[in-house]
């Protein structure tokens, strides 16, 4: 008969035996203490100053993907992201967001409307709350009972665009590859912790009440900080679809690099999508170790990479060539 301490030896001998994967989790889980910043599009390259700054003074990843992308939600000329953001086809700006610290802990708030900084009202959801998400008039008296402001977010270029295409839409919900522009950054800080944002206005002149992948845990950001982090952007619905970045870290947890990871879940909308010519999607992913991927399906898309005291804006690879 076995007594207990050779059962418990056997034990453990068979869960190496059964699961090597979790030797290849411990394989990639060596923390880099050099800080990285990584964010989707042009508007990138502003928010990782603002994150860097965060990070080279000691500042929590957490801090520096929350401070970071506040910028591109602060300035009206990005018209895919926060205040000046493209509306709905009724005329309305509704926001979603997410944020996802190195503990698991998550906050996100989706058709949200009147408030600039949809990021912050998502950390506060995280850490206020018992809760993940708020949504609509929910969320947002949620941030006025913390402080935030109502404010017109609709600014008088982004009416005169959705006015010029009301003419023409025939009120359809119009998808392009180039009517979006999410801001996701996930960063690594000099404690070797990650942490992600995702913050936008979605799609342009979307259905009023449609929620895109941005606010939605998994699909528009996932941070698991003994692997990796991955965010999207692109449409939503794909992302959604095949809960994509939840995907990428998975695969990366398996072994696969973060590049490898996002070709892989660009791959899975590609094979749902044959005919993928509307659809656009962009991948980031950052390991624990502080290597970076980045994977799109069209060309066209780019993201900023802050590392080594150097902030570039970098082309990302695209499945069509
Ligand atoms: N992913 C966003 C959405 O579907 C759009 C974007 O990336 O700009 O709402």
């Amino acid at each position: 008969m076995l007594n207990r301490r050779r059962f418990l030896q056997r034990g453990l001998a068979a869960s190496f035996v059964v699961s090597p994967l979790f030797q290849r989790v411990n394989a990639t889980a060596v923390a880099s203490k050099e800080p990285v910043v990584i964010s989707t599009w042009n508007h990138g390259m502003p928010a990782n100053e603002v994150a860097w700054k965060v990070l080279q003074s000691g500042g929590t990843a957490l801090d520096a993907v929350e401070q970071g992308v506040r910028v591109p939600e602060g300035d009206p000329e990005v018209m895919s992201v926060g205040f000046g953001g493209r509306p709905d086809r009724d005329g309305h700006v509704t926001l979603d967001a997410c944020i996802m610290d190195d503990k698991g802990n998550a906050g996100s708030v989706s058709f949200l409307e009147h408030i600039k900084h949809p990021i912050s009202v998502a950390r506060l959801v995280m850490e206020k709350t018992p809760h993940v998400m708020l949504s609509g008039d929910g969320a947002l008296e949620f941030a006025l009972q913390n402080g935030f402001k109502t404010e017109n977010l609709l600014t008088e270029e982004a009416k005169r665009q959705w006015e010029a295409w009301k003419e023409q839409s025939d009120y359809q919900p119009e998808v392009n590859i180039e009517n979006h522009d999410t801001i996701s950054m996930l960063a690594l800080d000099q404690q070797g912790n990650l942490s992600g944002a995702c913050t936008t206005s979605g799609l342009a002149y979307k259905m009023h009440g449609r929620v895109g992948d941005s606010p939605i845990i998994g699909a528009g950001m996932f941070c698991d900080n003994e692997v990796g982090a991955a965010a999207a952007t692109g449409h939503g619905e794909w992302v959604m679809r095949t809960v994509g970045s939840f995907l990428v870290v998975e695969l990366m947890r398996q072994g696969h690099s973060p590049q490898e990871a996002c070709e892989e879940a660009v791959m899975r909308i590609v094979k749902l999508k044959p005919n993928f010519d509307e659809v656009q999607i962009g991948y980031i992913a950052i390991s624990k170790a502080g290597e970076t991927g980045a994977y799109c399906l069209h060309p066209g898309f780019n993201y900023a990479l802050y590392r080594d005291g150097q902030n570039k804006l970098i082309d990302a690879d695209a499945y069509v060539k």
